[in-house]
This record gives C-alpha cells, structure tokens and sequence, in this order.
C-alpha cells in the first residue's frame, strides 16, 4: 500500500552489474510507480561472469544482455557514464563526464577491482583472461606442459572459480587420456569450498580426490618465480608448469563517501552506508566479507525493501539481510549445487549439497528476481541447466512476497511464474 498523492522518489543506481540490475528489479516490483529509477552505467551490456569459467575449455560463454534493453524493461532511464563524486548534503552526484545528477535514494553498486595477487602467475578474472588459460590447455594437451598449480591468495573473497578450473582441467586431462598430469590447488582454506559447510565441503573433496586434484588446505602461497609455489611461513614448496590464481579485490573509492580497509563501502545490516543519509549499496564493492553474485543480490533485495519503504510504500513485511550461500559448480562432467546459511562465525552453517538444482531457475547466480527475468531472456541458459525431476531435492525459492512483476519484453507467458513458489 502507498500515498498515490506522493510523488515518485527519484532513485539512482550507479552500477548495472548484478547488484544494479537485482535492486531495480526488486524496486519496480516492490515500489512500482512509487520510484523514478534512473541506472548510471559506462556499460553497454552485463556479462554472467560466472560462466567464463568455461570459456577455456571451448564450452558455452559467458551470457550477455544489452542493458538499454534491461533498463526498458524495468522501466528505468539509462544514463552513460561514471559516478565519480557524491554530495551527500546536496544529494546530487557528479560523474566522471561531467554531469550532476539528483537524487533522492543512491544506490552505489559498483562491484570490486579485481587485482593480481602474484605478478608470476596466470591471473584468472574472468573473460579477458580466458585466452591464457585456453593456451595453456592446448599446451596441455599438446604434451608441453604436464603439472599445473591453481593457487587461491590470501584475501580471496570466492575461491569457487578456481575449484571450477581445476576440476575442469582435470576432466579435461582424463578425458583425453594425457599421462603424467599432476594438478593441485592449494588455499588458505581449512577445508575446499569450507564456507559451504561441512557436508557440501566434504562432496567438493570427495571430487577432488575422484579428479586426482592434489589439494594443499590451509597454506598461504607465495610464488617467487613463474614456476614455484612456496608455502609461507615457510615449510616447503613445489614446482609448477604454470601457476593460475584468483586476483584479490579492492574496491572503488568515491569522493565524498566513507571508505573502509581496502577501499570497500562500510555499510550497516540494513545494507545503508555507514554515516550517509539515503545512500545504500550492494555487491562486491562493500565491506561485507564475501563477494558472490548471489550474496550482491540479497543485498540489492535488502536495499530495494528500505528505498520502497522510503518511498511511501507500506505493508511489506521485515525481512532481515540474512545472507544464504548458493553456489552451483562445474566440474566438467556435471553440476553440482551448494547451499549454506552463512554463519557469520555463530556456528557450523546448514549445508546442503545435491546433483539437482537447489532453486529455480537454475542458475549461477541466485538472485530472486534476476534469475528468472534472465532466463525469459535467454531461453539457453534455462534450457541448458539440468531439468526437475522425481526424487529431487525440494526447490528452495524462499519468497518472501509474491513472483516479481517484472518481467522480460515480449516474455510470452506474460510475467514471470518462479516454479516450487
Ligand atoms: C570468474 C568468476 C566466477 C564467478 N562465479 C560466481 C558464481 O558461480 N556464483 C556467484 O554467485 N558469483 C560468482 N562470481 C562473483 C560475481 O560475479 C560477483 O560477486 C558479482 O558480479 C558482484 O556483483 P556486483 O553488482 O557487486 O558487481 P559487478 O557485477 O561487477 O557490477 C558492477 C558494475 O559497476 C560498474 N562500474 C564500475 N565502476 C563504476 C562507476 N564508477 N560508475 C558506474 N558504474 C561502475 C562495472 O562496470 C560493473 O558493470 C564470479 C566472479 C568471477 C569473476
């Protein structure tokens, strides 16, 4: 419910990343006309980074969709360019082109900035830097090289793309029967994929193992040369072909904002940043320790329920930011699907791991509302993940309120109907 004889509240989200795309979504359900959206973005398209991992390996890439065509779908205008500056007292931004914008509600959801840990290593971000790790396969394959390190560093805020390369290379290499192949993975983690919990931590080692991953747990790695993976402190080391890490992420300093350690966002339970009157921000770019996609939209979901309690609409029920973890692996020969409450350090989180789909659409990235407005546009992606069947596991969809009214230009169904809700 809301004051019709209000007018809209005028919002801007800086950032059509996931956490940018999840909380306008969110907001048009919530808010409706409520709020005048506008999405400030030096994008021209938003890529399912997830799914570079496969890119490599020659499988299908990465998904990617033209955000003119997001922001008409959720009715929001879509203004090129940076934000640069924010002038909380004026509640007007400055971007990198010259602008200044209003705003009633900022919404800052800038992602990280992905950096080299190792100057000696393959860094793998993602889609630029398929192409190395391509090279190396073929070298791989053609007999060049035979033992490969994947080191996650220290600071590493989601090592789960790493388990993926490993895993894959290693399918890759029995696939072909290629002899001699040593792969290892080495972390700083107690157990593989740990924050998932014991019972899922426990499947990814048991696959680990089938794969005949060499997996070092619990060791920071320094890597002096392009061929060496030295424990720290030091107790020992071994020699690599090639060494490919995970960068560590920093996030994006705005003037006229509050930075914490490493130039992340500080930000509240309520996902408000910290000290700043009407400004909230999600994903990668803020102090919350894990960077996922799916956390950066439960975050965005907690951000779009307070601008649309700002914004006059009443009723909505009070949901807690409190963040479950669903990650979806692939392993070269199939998919498995991760859940965990994240415990925060209050205990073992609920683990759950499953050869089926754990919530709908399937997805690798879980966000209530971007997940399936995805998947109306763009059937692959849905038709390429494993069917329900009998005997699966229950679909996890957790709504808090009704299926999302957003839906995708020319969906022929007419809106979006999330399955199990
Ligand atoms: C290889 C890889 C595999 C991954 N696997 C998974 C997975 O399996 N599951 C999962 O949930 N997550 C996964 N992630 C993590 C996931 O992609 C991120 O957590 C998620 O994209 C974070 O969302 P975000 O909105 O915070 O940032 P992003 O999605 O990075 O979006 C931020 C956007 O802000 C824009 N921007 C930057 N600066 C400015 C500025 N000054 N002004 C305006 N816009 C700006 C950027 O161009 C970008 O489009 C993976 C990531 C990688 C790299």
């Amino acid at each position: 419910m809301s004051d019709p004889a209000q007018p809209p509240l005028k919002v801007l989200v800086a950032g059509g990343g996931v956490a940018g795309i999840e909380a306008l979504l969110a907001l048009r359900d919530l808010a409706g006309d409520r709020v005048d959206a506008t999405l400030l973005t030096p994008d021209t398209e938003f890529t399912v980074r997830p799914w570079t991992v496969q890119e490599p390996f020659a499988r299908p890439t990465a998904h990617r969709y033209p955000l003119e065509r997001v922001a008409r779908d959720v009715r929001a205008t879509l203004h090129a360019g940076t934000l640069a500056a924010v002038d909380p007292a004026r509640q007007v931004v400055h971007t990198g082109q010259g602008d200044e914008l209003a705003y009633e509600a900022l919404v800052v959801a800038l992602g990280a900035k992905p950096e080299p840990a190792y100057p000696h290593a393959t860094t793998f971000r993602g889609g630029p830097d398929a192409e190395a790790v391509h090279g190396l396969l073929q070298d791989l394959e053609g007999g060049y090289l035979r033992r490969i390190a994947f080191v996650v560093p220290p600071g590493a805020a989601w090592p789960l793309p790493l388990y993926e390369l490993a895993l894959m290379t290693a399918e890759r290499a029995r696939s072909l029967s290629l002899r001699d192949v040593e792969i290892s993975l080495v972390t700083p983690e107690d157990r593989p994929l740990g924050v998932f919990g014991v019972t899922a931590s426990d499947a990814v080692a048991a696959l680990l193992d089938e794969a005949g991953v060499q997996v070092h747990l619990g060791r920071y790695a320094e890597i002096p040369d392009s061929r060496t993976v030295r424990f720290t402190p030091a107790d020992g080391s071994f020699e690599a072909d090639r060494i490919v890490a995970l960068p560590t992420l920093a996030g994006r300093p705005i003037e006229g904002l509050p930075a914490a350690e490493h130039g992340f966002l500080p930000i509240d339970d309520t996902c408000a940043v910290v000290g700043v009157r009407n400004v909230w921000a999600a994903g990668d770019g803020t102090s919350f320790p894990i960077k996922q996609g799916g956390i950066a939209a439960q975050q965005a979901d907690a951000v779009a329920q307070a601008i649309a309690v700002h914004a006059g609409v009443t009723g909505l029920p009070t949901v807690p930011f409190k963040p479950t973890l669903r990650g979806m692996l692939l392993t070269g020969s199939g998919t498995k699907w991760l859940r965990a409450a994240v415990a925060g350090g209050a205990g073992e989180a609920a683990s759950i791991v499953s050869e089926h789909a754990l919530w709908w659409p399937p997805s690798k990235i879980a966000g209530r509302y971007l997940a399936p407005y995805l998947a109306t546009l763009d059937t692959a992606l849905a038709s390429a993940a494993p069917a329900a069947g009998a005997g699966d596991v229950p679909v996890d969809v957790d709504l808090g309120h009704a299926a999302p009214a957003v839906h995708a230009e020319g969906d022929p169904a007419g809106g979006i109907e999330l399955l199990g809700g």
